[in-house]
């Protein structure tokens, strides 16, 4: 098989025969198109969008994401958290300072915008660190990083903006779920665990309502079934092609990044 987008007809280990057996068969050999959903950037046949319509919050999360994840199309639970919460976006780059999506967002008087991100002055979500009367009648944006530590480390430091805004930390109430992924420490979770834990906390604080609060879990689950049966399922051969990440991904929640 190929590793193309369409499956190969007649490819041999270390030989390439079509149909007719002719060594150069590749030549005339058609790929299968497999079909892609545009949402989730997966084949059709394993789309990963919620059947139910995304779920409404209050608060609007936004992803500045690095673009090494928005090149990761497929296995990034960033774009799987914006499938589920109508409320939210990515922006995708590296400096964000002159973007005019994330100054409109900072500069709107009717937002309240804050940074998930740990840090000294942080406010602690479960220390009540940031009341209602202090959002008011604002909306408030919950900007996260969306990136692996060192990129998270970085896009912080270019940008002095984002410093400016507060900061908010949560304290997850459960280590990270992934088995595929190894997180660099036990508070280190992946973007959807970081919002749901987000979102969780946002309720107790009486800032925001959760009511469906298996909907991202959910989809990670399903996301992570999915790519371990991959893994299961491939040849002994392609184990080297189909296996997790190279580095650990984290979302700054709490704690703080080394
Ligand atoms: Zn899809």
């Amino acid at each position: 098989m190929g590793r193309t987008r369409g499956r190969t007809i007649g490819r041999t280990r270390g030989r390439t025969r079509g149909e007719d057996g002719h060594p150069f068969g590749m030549l005339w050999s058609r790929p299968v198109p497999r079909e892609t959903c545009y949402k989730c950037w997966r084949p059709m046949s394993c789309c990963l969008c919620p059947a139910k319509p995304p779920m409404e919050t209050r608060t609007r999360i936004v992803l500045l994401m690095h673009p090494k994840e928005f090149r990761h199309q497929k296995c990034t639970t960033g774009r799987l958290t914006c499938l589920n919460l109508a409320n939210s976006e990515i922006i995708p780059g590296v400096i964000f300072g002159h973007d005019a999506r994330f100054l409109s967002l900072i500069d709107d008087p009717g937002n309240y915008p804050v940074l998930l991100y740990p840090g000294d002055g942080a406010m602690s979500l479960h220390g009540g660190g940031l009341g209602a009367s202090t959002v008011g009648q604002r909306r408030l944006v919950v900007f996260l990083i969306d990136a692996t530590w060192h990129c998270a480390r970085k896009i912080v430091r270019e940008n002095p903006s984002l410093l400016r805004l507060p900061r908010l930390t949560i304290q997850p109430a459960a280590p990270s779920r992934f088995l595929i992924k190894r997180q660099p420490a036990p508070w280190c979770l992946s973007t959807i665990e970081a919002v749901h834990e987000l979102l969780l906390a946002l309720e107790q604080g009486g800032l925001d309502l959760y009511p469906d609060r298996n909907r991202l879990l959910d989809a990670f689950h399903a996301m992570q079934d999915f790519q371990l049966m991959q893994i299961a399922n491939a040849p002994r051969w392609a184990h080297h092609v189909v296996r997790g990440p190279r580095v650990a991904r984290a979302v700054p929640g709490a704690g703080t990044p080394r």
